[in-house]
């Protein structure tokens, strides 16, 4: 039996980041443990938006908290991951969007954000290549960063923090007896802890319910494109009405993705686009974009991701049983939240208690007994399916 101080299962940028803060911080013995290869998932596969719009006020001091960490990651990880603050656009085609706009800057107020509202005119003038548009919000301190070099990045600065990570291993028991945690791997590995810190994703549910705490996910694949590299036209990232977006990357390729969600499969690890979606963005591209007909979309991806009932993640202490914490559920918004939360995890898990109020996130706190389909988004979407509540493991 491999033995430490502190388990954590799953190496997504969840786990990954709080591994590298728990042993940079402290002496304690971390171990991280993932089924597959570290940085495989979700952490690799999204958009990479990191934006201050549009937070609830529970995860809005966390979003700037996040921050911070993105502005050092060069010191943190030796690169910048890409991070990029580009500022943002929202993009509005009637003019309620542009009042919803207007309302939503009165409410953030209090924030320094730098947000502007533009009138159609003005916006036209920003972004001559912007078409049909009754309007936008600049968002100035908004950015994205490159998941797959950030989520490798991450990985790599944990193994030299000291962190000792088992990959390829899926744990598929844990349990908790006379102060210390038992985890078993599908090979019959065996490692044990005082601590154990579940961030396993889409599939955190399974080990959550090996406590006695479920929490129903519903696993979904944003979809995202990349197409063929074309001259620059535009730095910001360019978030429309009707959840349709897209950026440019240095060298030129669009990336884009939106509209509906897919189900994606926590037993296999796949995720498929819905090529109907996928037609429907690149339309959308079009509409906004006009000079960009005939470009070429050169490749589509999705990824697995988990929905919570009431789209707020669990992150804190266990109900059941002390010496556990969990940190999932982040429906589509969790690379950039990452890691801040990597800090704040760390903190509460080194030190019992933690900066930032956590008390929004807990995992016994009431919830709908029904998902709000409106995030599947999607008239093409198949039949709706979840993870039943109390599902152990994915295999
Ligand atoms: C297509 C797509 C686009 C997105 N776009 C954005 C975006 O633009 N901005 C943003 O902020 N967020 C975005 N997200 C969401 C974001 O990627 C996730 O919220 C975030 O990466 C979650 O990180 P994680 O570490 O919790 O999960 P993951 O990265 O999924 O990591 C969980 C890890 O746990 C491992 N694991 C699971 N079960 C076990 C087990 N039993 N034993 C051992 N290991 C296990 C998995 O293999 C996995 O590696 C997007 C997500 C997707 C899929």
């Amino acid at each position: 039996m491999e033995t430490a101080d502190v388990i954590v299962i799953g190496g997504g940028i969840m786990g990954m980041s709080t591994a590298l803060d728990i042993a940079q911080r402290s002496k304690l013995k971390v171990m991280l443990i993932e089924k597959t290869v570290c940085g495989s998932q979700a952490s690799a596969a999204n958009f990479g938006n990191i934006r201050f719009y549009d937070w609830s006020s529970d995860l809005m001091p966390i979003a700037i908290r996040a921050r911070r960490v993105w502005e050092a990651l060069p010191a943190l990880l030796g690169t910048d991951g890409e991070f990029r603050q580009t500022g943002s656009v929202r993009v509005t085609f009637q003019q309620s969007q542009l009042d919803e706009l207007a309302t939503y800057m009165d409410t953030a107020r209090g924030y320094d954000f730098g947000f502007r509202l533009l009138h159609a005119n003005e916006a036209k003038a920003h972004f001559p290549w912007l078409h049909g548009s009754t309007g936008i919000m600049l968002s100035p301190r908004d950015g994205t960063a490159n998941p797959r070099l950030v989520s490798a990045a991450f990985r790599v600065a944990a193994a030299r923090a000291g962190v000792t990570i088992a990959e390829n291993a899926e744990v598929r028991e844990a349990a908790h007896a006379n102060g210390r945690f038992v985890v078993e791997t599908h090979d019959g590995r065996r490692f044990a802890a005082e601590q154990l810190l579940n961030t396993a994703g889409a599939w955190a549910n399974g080990i959550s319910g090996m406590f006695g705490e479920s929490m129903e996910l519903m696993v979904l694949g944003p979809q995202l494109g990349v197409t063929e590299p074309v001259r620059g036209f535009v730095k910001s990232m360019i978030s429309c009405f009707g959840n349709f977006y897209f950026r440019q990357t240095e060298r030129g390729n669009l990336v884009i993705g939106g509209l509906g969600r897919n189900y994606s499969d926590t037993g296999t690890s796949k995720h498929s686009i819905m090529p109907g979606n996928m037609v429907g963005i690149y339309e959308r591209l079009i509409e906004v974009v006009p000079s960009l007909r005939g470009i070429r979309l050169i490749r589509t991806w999705s990824g697995v991701e988990g929905y919570t009932p009431d789209t707020i993640p669990v992150i804190g202490p266990s109900a059941t049983t002390p010496g556990l914490f969990h940190m999932f559920g982040f429906n589509g918004s969790g690379f950039q939240l990452g890691p801040g939360l990597g800090e704040i995890m760390s903190e509460l898990i080194r030190t019992g208690a933690s900066g930032n109020s956590l008390e929004a996130f807990r995992i016994d706190r009431p919830r709908p007994s029904e998902f709000d389909l409106a995030i599947v988004g999607s008239p093409v979407a198949p039949r709706h399916r979840r993870v039943p509540e109390g599902s152990r493991l994915s295999a």
